[in-house]
C-alpha cells in the first residue's frame, strides 16, 4: 500500500531553514523524501550537513525577505534546478517587543513586511505556478497569537493572525484548484525567537506553568505536523491552523 506521507519527487521550499523551527521542518520534510530548497539570508551551512546526512538534494537560495523582491527569483530559481515545485512553507518571520504606548512605525512595518507581506506575495507567486501544474501544498507558521493577544508585541501578533485569515482567505480561493493552504499554529518553542523569553526567569516560570506538557517544545516536534500538510495525507484539508502547544491552548 502507498504511505500517503510519502515526499519522494516532492520539491519543497523552506524559508528561514537555516535554524529553529525552519530548519527542523525542513529535516521532516527531507526525511520524508523531498528535496529541499532553503531561502533565507544567513549561513545554511549546519543545515546543509543536515541534508547530507539525510541523503537530501538541497539547494539554496540566498535572499532577504524583508522585502518581496526576491519572490519571483525564489520560484523561477526552484524550477529551473529540480523542475518542480510542490510545497511552499512561509516559516521565516521576525518579532519585535516594546509596550504598545512606545511602537514605532519602523517596529511595525519591519515585523509585517516579513511575516506578513512576503508570506502572501511568495503564496502567490508560487500558487500560479501550483495552480497552472495542478496543485500543490502551502503552510503558513503562524502562532499561539494568531488565536490570542500576547503582550508587547502588536505588529506581531497583527502578523500571525493575519497570515491565519490570509491561510483561510487561500484556502477558499485555491481548494478547488488542487492547492491547500493550511497554517501550523506552534507553541512555546525552544529558538532564537524565544530568546528572550526563556532569559527572564520570571516570563519563563509563567509561560511554563501554563504549558500542560510543561516544558517549551523543541522544532523536530512541529516536523509530522508539516508531512501531514505537505502530503497526500492532508488533500482534504484546507484552511486550518494547526496548533502544536503542548496543549497551550486547551488550558
Ligand atoms: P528564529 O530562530 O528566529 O527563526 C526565524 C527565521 O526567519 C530565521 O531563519 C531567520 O533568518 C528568518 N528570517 C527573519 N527575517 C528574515 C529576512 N528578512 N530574510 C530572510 N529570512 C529571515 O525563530 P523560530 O522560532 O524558528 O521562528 C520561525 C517561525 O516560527 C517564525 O515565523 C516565528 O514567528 C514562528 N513561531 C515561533 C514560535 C516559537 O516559540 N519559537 C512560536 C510561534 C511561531 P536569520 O537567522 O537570518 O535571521
Amino acid at each position: 500500500m502507498a504511505n500517503p506521507f510519502d515526499l519522494s519527487d516532492r520539491v519543497a521550499i523552506v524559508t528561514g531553514a537555516n535554524t529553529g523551527i525552519g530548519q527542523g521542518v525542513a529535516v521532516a520534510l527531507a526525511q520524508a523524501g523531498a528535496s529541499i530548497v532553503a531561502a533565507g539570508r544567513s549561513s545554511m551551512h549546519e543545515t546543509e550537513a543536515m541534508m547530507k546526512e539525510a541523503g537530501t538534494r538541497f539547494h539554496i537560495v540566498k535572499a532577504d525577505l524583508s522585502t518581496i523582491e526576491p519572490v519571483k527569483a525564489i520560484v523561477a530559481e526552484t524550477l529551473n534546478v529540480f523542475g518542480r515545485l510542490d510545497i511552499l512553507v512561509n516559516n521565516a518571520g521576525i518579532i519585535r517587543r516594546a509596550d504598545a504606548i512606545d511602537f514605532t512605525e519602523d517596529d511595525w512595518d519591519a515585523v509585517m513586511d516579513v511575516n506578513l507581506k512576503t508570506a502572501f506575495f511568495l503564496s502567490q507567486a508560487a500558487g500560479r505556478h501550483m495552480i497552472a501544474t495542478g496543485g500543490g501544498k502551502i503552510i503558513n507558521i503562524a502562532s499561539m497569537l494568531s488565536f490570542q493577544g500576547g503582550i508587547r508585541v502588536p505588529s506581531y501578533t497583527a502578523s500571525k493572525s493575519g497570515l491565519a485569515g490570509l491561510t483561510r482567505q487561500l484556502a477558499c480561493e485555491w481548494a478547488d484548484k488542487g492547492v491547500n493552504v493550511n497554517a501550523i499554529a506552534p507553541g512555546y518553542f525552544a529558538t532564537n525567537n524565544t530568546a528572550a523569553l526563556r532569559d527572564d526567569p520570571d516570563r519563563c516560570a509563567s509561560i511554563l506553568s501554563r504549558i500542560p506538557a510543561g516544558r517549551w517544545g523543541t522544532p523536530a516536534e512541529l516536523g509530522g505536523a508539516a508531512v501531514f500538510l505537505a502530503s497526500g495525507a492532508s488533500d482534504y484539508v484546507h484552511g486550518v491552523v494547526l496548533p502544536v502547544d503542548g496543549g497551550w491552548l486547551a488550558r
